[in-house]
């Protein structure tokens, strides 16, 4: 899942951008809302964490202009405490859900979370493809019950896989999805990371759709 961050203030830029990243996540980051709103109108990301206090171009108006453009990815945004006035323009502007500063990052984390299982139609935390099991909360992975331990690449592979369970997912999307922009991005390592995953879920959940992608499927199903 590749989020964008936007947050004037450098520190707590810096805090969500580590947070996150720790917690699997590909991470852009900007720090005003110009650079902002130009690198969530043109990369795919799966949801943004908004500052609404921001130099250059307030965040109202980036989220407005975002969704003017057919941009629909969650929008998270952060206000200040005081400010219910902030929270019901950036509702209005088309944010799906806000933390109010000072916040724990476990908050952010957890409301992130619930965003982008709902962004795709999932309302828990736990995704399952026949015996393999994954959970986005604690980022664990097993099959029948038994932990596989995967790297932070192949981590992430497979959840966006689980996210999107049901549709075939192309390499360039993948692509998009699990690499920040300054990554070399060459989509014959995503089937290396699919034939790593393979190999250590023990279960074939991955099939290669020739010419499309990949889509999962339960062994046998
Ligand atoms: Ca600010």
């Amino acid at each position: 899942m590749r989020l964008l961050v936007v947050e004037d203030d450098p520190d707590l830029n810096r805090q969500l951008t580590t947070a996150l990243t720790d917690a699997g996540y590909v991470v852009d980051r900007a720090f005003d809302g110009e650079e902002g709103h130009h690198l969530g109108d043109t990369e795919p990301y799966d949801a943004v964490i908004l500052d609404i206090g921001l130099p250059k171009m307030d965040g109202i108006s980036v989220l407005e202009s975002w969704r003017r453009n057919g941009r629909v990815m969650p929008v998270l945004m952060l206000t200040a405490r005081d400010r219910w006035s902030d929270k019901v323009q950036g509702f209005d502007a088309g944010a799906d859900d806000y933390v109010a500063k000072p916040f724990h990052l476990e908050e952010v984390l957890a409301r992130l979370r619930a965003l982008l299982r709902r962004a795709v139609g999932h309302a828990k935390s736990e995704f399952e493809c026949g015996p393999v099991r994954l959970d986005s909360r604690t980022g664990r992975v097993s099959v029948d019950g038994n932990p596989v331990k995967l790297t932070s690449h192949e981590y992430r592979l497979l959840a966006y896989l689980m996210h999107h369970n049901g549709r075939v997912v192309s390499r360039t999307e993948l692509v998009e999805h699990l690499y920040d922009q300054d990554f070399d991005r060459d989509s014959n390592t995503i089937e290396v990371f699919v034939g790593r995953i393979r190999k250590k879920l023990g279960v074939d959940i991955i099939q290669t759709v020739r010419g499309l992608g990949y889509l999962l499927a339960a062994p046998g199903a």
